[in-house]
């Protein structure tokens, strides 16, 4: 089985939709790796089919496609699907990464929410397209990853005036609360409180485990993958 070294699991979200969902930590790497050759890594180590991957290209959209096919989903920042042996990827570095199933192991989307996806929505049409394919409010589970926390993300006015009700004031900084947003247009899409699992890890507060593309811009990144 898969240490903990190398990934951070999310039980009560496998527990409640079946579903695996894992996000890689830099024991994969020390100072670098491409996202490529990171990629072939960590499906090497769950002795998974890199054929059977499908990824949003991630352009800081707020858009979302359902598919049904392995490769990468262009002019989008997520992808939700019902094909069995489809794996979904996404790669961060403190962006949220979103993770869905419904209950009845039918659905799961994998989402990148980011300031600029959040601003277009984009965890709410997420939410969206699972209802439209018929997945109840109250059957839809959702975890989140590690990401810059509450009290690491700066901000400056030209983000901060998005997002009014998510700024908070640290040690005279104004920062910024990504994952309070992800729950929050959660709640508003009827999603039940008791169904939003946020995790508190932080990119930027815990760099001996994950990467911070705040501290350094770097190049690093994390993968979460989510499968049946
Ligand atoms: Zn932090």
């Amino acid at each position: 089985m898969v240490g903990e070294k190398y990934f951070d699991t999310y039980i009560s979200f496998s527990r409640l939709t079946g579903a695996t969902a894992l996000t890689s930590t830099r024991a994969f790497f020390d100072d670098g790796i491409s996202v490529r050759d990171l990629t072939k890594a960590v499906f090497q180590k769950l002795n998974l089919k890199v054929e059977n991957a499908v990824w949003p290209v991630q352009i800081h959209s707020g858009t979302v496609h359902f598919t049904q096919n392995p490769g990468p989903v262009a002019d989008c920042d997520g992808v939700i699907t019902d094909h069995d042996s489809l794996i979904l990827l996404l790669q961060t570095a403190d962006c949220v990464p979103v993770f869905m199933a419904d209950t009845q192991g039918r659905f799961r989307g994998l989402i990148h929410a980011g300031w600029r996806g959040l601003r277009q929505h984009i965890v709410s049409h997420a939410a969206e397209l699972m209802k439209d394919r018929g997945v109840p409010a109250d059957e839809l589970i959702i975890a989140t990853g590690p990401s810059i926390c509450r009290e690491c993300y700066n901000v400056g006015d030209d983000v901060a005036k998005y997002f009014p009700d998510h700024i908070g004031l640290y040690s005279h900084r104004m920062t910024l609360d990504l994952q309070g947003i992800v729950r929050d247009q959660l709640l508003e899409s009827g999603i039940p409180r008791k169904n939003i699992l946020l995790t508190k890890r932080c990119t930027l507060c815990h760099t001996e485990r994950y990467v911070s593309y705040r501290l350094n811009q770097t190049h690093n990144r994390l993968l979460s993958i989510l499968r049946k």
